[in-house]
């Protein structure tokens, strides 16, 4: 079980996510390489973040409450509400700023996960795609949502560069069911609201639950008003170096992607926001750093 910890954001409002991934246990689950879960408990101001880059890994956006206006430096400019997916890959570099817009922007709820792009695919121009169209389904008292991946029969039209899912599950009321699940995969299951148990295991909201590869099924019992997310993929054996929003290998790549965002590198080219002003990268730690 792992248990989130307060992680205090770099926005000019004051907003505090439960950090899941990495942990210092568990550094992945598949390509999954980063959970950030905002909750309405933290009390958080609306998100004014700046723009920012990120290089090597796709981010993907899920709202529970709340909306946001993304902007990045493809030009994309795109509001996301509740059931609504935003998948941005960065590839070889992209900069991006997030806006809590809208009489909902408080109390926000919404998970933010990085999905660490392998080796051959880590250096792709990059990309943004918006989802309101993800496939849904019901089984024995659970709303299904498909974010990535292919679970139960269901394909998501999501694009991803490693085997990898993600879902959401949520019930009215009491409900038990059986899923079945790709035993190549380990997972991970994240208690959005409520509780529930998956394997016998209790999950309190706001914690995650680690289950290793070879598991072929989840029985998952909830509580009435519980919502959680899976996620999953295959053992992603690559060591990364993550510093800051970059995704490496080796610390000279990160020396030059943090010289080049600060020194305004063509690779990130200016977008307009209603912000403004951008997130310079912070000096480098003085010890070496190594990929894990
Ligand atoms: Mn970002």
């Amino acid at each position: 079980m792992l248990e989130p910890r307060i992680v205090k954001l770099n926005t000019r409002t004051g907003v505090n996510v439960e950090r899941l991934l990495p942990h210092k246990v568990i550094r992945k689950i598949g390509a999954w390489c980063f959970v950030d879960h905002l909750r309405p408990i933290q009390h958080n101001e609306p998100m004014v973040v700046a723009a920012h880059p990120h290089t090597g890994l796709q981010t993907v956006s899920w709202p529970i409450s709340g909306q946001i206006e993304h902007r990045d430096s493809i030009g994309s400019n795109q509001n996301i509400v509740p059931g609504q997916l935003n998948l941005m890959t960065a590839g070889s570099g992209i900069a991006h700023s997030e806006l809590s817009i809208g009489p909902g922007s408080v109390p926000m709820h919404m998970v933010q996960l990085w999905i660490a792009l392998p080796a051959e695919s880590r250096h792709i121009d990059p990309s943004f795609a918006h989802h309101a169209d993800l496939p849904k389904f019901l089984n024995d008292g659970y709303s299904v949502e498909l974010l990535i991946g292919d679970f139960m029969g269901e394909v998501a039209p999501t694009r991803v560069y490693s085997p990898l899912m993600a879902t959401q599950l949520e019930t009215e009321s009491q409900a038990q069911a059986t899923f079945i699940m790709n035993p190549e995969f380990e997972h991970g299951v994240l208690v959005l609201t409520g509780c529930a148990s998956v394997n016998g295991v209790s999950i309190e909201a706001g914690q995650l639950l680690y289950l290793e590869t070879g598991i072929a099924q989840f029985d998952i019992s909830s509580e009435p008003e519980t919502k959680l997310l899976i996620i999953g993929g295959e053992p992603m054996d690559e060591k990364l170096l993550m510093w800051w929003n970059f995704i490496a290998r080796d610390q000279s790549e990160i020396e030059q992607m943090r010289l080049e965002w600060n020194e305004g590198h063509e690779r990130y080219p200016k977008f307009e926001d209603r912000i403004d002003g951008r997130i310079l990268a912070p000096d480098l730690p003085s010890v070496a750093m190594r990929a894990r």
